[in-house]
């Protein structure tokens, strides 16, 4: 069995909402850090300030830094993030993050070392040694959906374990929804987070995780057991986990616990109404499987009226599927449909398709 807590925060009085209910999860939890190295581990996507919901709330952040740091703890606050050229401190920066660690902001991608693996996609994952080091972990994922994976939450969360840029080999070693999912879990068991505190404040709806719409839930969620945590999140937004791969993965292997009578949720759980789903998944991965006799156009789209032509989608795109001409052009051939373009691009020029994946990407369900 496993424990989930659910509280509610207002948006009037946010930081102390948030202080008093992270306090309550610390007392939950029976965190005990006195004397421990903590990472804190939020969710660093891009340079995006908080309102957009992109990245965990900084004033959860700064309310787990100082209950860390009451409890004698010595703290640290880092993520690797998205795109192979960002600056983990500028975008902590651009972010909030940066500042509400309160001087504890550590860069991941220092001091790499390889950490041999069981996964079947590569032999070893290049991690931060500050990772492997924390005698505490606390992932702070937040509440979204994701275009490839269907919920970026907890395990999802983990994918920050990878330093820097080899998170874009890695859709390359892993080229599926399914097989993709199947590392995210590879990763996680490298180093299983001790607490996992959700930020639900704002969440986000449709095509995830960049460039979906906020959708204001005023929760934070938490659990020592992420699986447990994400398939709560699942079912807050209309999901039987059992229809998810990662759940799937999780029973095989024994990992955390989703199924509804093994987690006991505590607080104002409730499905969230009309709540929209990535395009991809908006019908039932049994549903899509059919579907997959649609052949259609699957890879990104540009738009052409708001591409700025930086360039980041090319530099990012870990099939090299992508050259400019002037705007950005992909070659349907070499696109494995990982999103990660559409995830990475700040403008939200890349949009992902309305179509039903092709007959090429039916190694997708295997
Ligand atoms: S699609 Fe986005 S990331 Fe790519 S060149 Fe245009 S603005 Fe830059
Ligand atoms: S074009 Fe976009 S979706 Fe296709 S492989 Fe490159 S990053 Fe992934």
């Amino acid at each position: 069995m496993s424990d989930v807590l659910i509280i509610d925060v207002g948006h009037e009085r946010l930081e102390e909402d948030v202080r008093a209910a992270v306090a309550r999860i610390f007392e939950r939890f029976k965190v005990d850090v006195a004397g421990k190295r903590v990472l804190v581990k939020p969710n660093i996507l891009a340079g995006l300030p908080p309102e957009m919901g992109v990245t965990t709330n900084p004033a959860v952040v700064a309310a787990i830094v100082d209950q860390c740091l009451a409890r004698g703890a010595e703290v640290m606050v880092g993520d690797n993030p998205g795109g192979v050229d960002r600056n983990s401190q500028t975008t902590a920066e651009q972010c909030g993050i940066y500042q509400a660690a309160h001087g504890h902001f550590k860069n991941l991608s220092e001091r790499v070392v390889e950490v041999q693996t069981t996964s079947r996609f590569v032999p070893n994952f290049p991690m931060g040694k500050t990772v492997l080091d924390a005698d505490y972990l606390i992932n702070v994922p937040c509440f979204k959906t994701h275009t490839l994976t269907m919920i970026t939450g907890a395990v999802k969360n983990c994918f920050g374990w990878i330093a820097g840029g080899y998170k874009a080999r890695l859709h390359l070693a892993a080229p599926s929804r399914n097989r993709f999912q199947e590392l995210l879990m590879d990763i996680y068991q490298v180093r299983v987070p001790d607490l996992n505190i959700m930020d639900g404040i704002l969440a986000m709806e449709g095509n995830g995780p960049t460039h979906g719409q906020v959708r204001p839930l005023g929760k934070l969620l938490a659990s020592t057991d992420a699986v447990a945590l994400d398939a709560t999140m699942a079912r807050m937004i209309g999901i039987d986990p059992a229809e998810l791969r990662l759940f799937q993965i999780a029973a095989q292997r024994g990992i955390g616990h989703w199924a509804p009578e093994e987690v006991v949720v505590e607080g104002p759980f409730a499905v969230i109404p009309d709540f929209k789903l990535p395009t991809e998944f908006a019908v039932s991965p049994t549903e899509q499987v059919a579907l997959l006799q649609d052949i259609g156009t699957t890879v990104p789209t540009v738009k052409d009226e708001v591409c700025i032509q930086c360039g980041d989608c090319e530099l990012n795109c870990p099939a090299q599927a992508i050259s400019m001409d002037p705007f950005p052009v992909v070659d349907p051939q070499k696109c494995i449909a990982c999103f990660c373009c559409a995830e990475l691009c700040m403008e939200g020029a890349m949009e992902v398709p309305q179509g039903r994946l092709p007959e090429k990407f039916d190694k997708m369900f295997r």
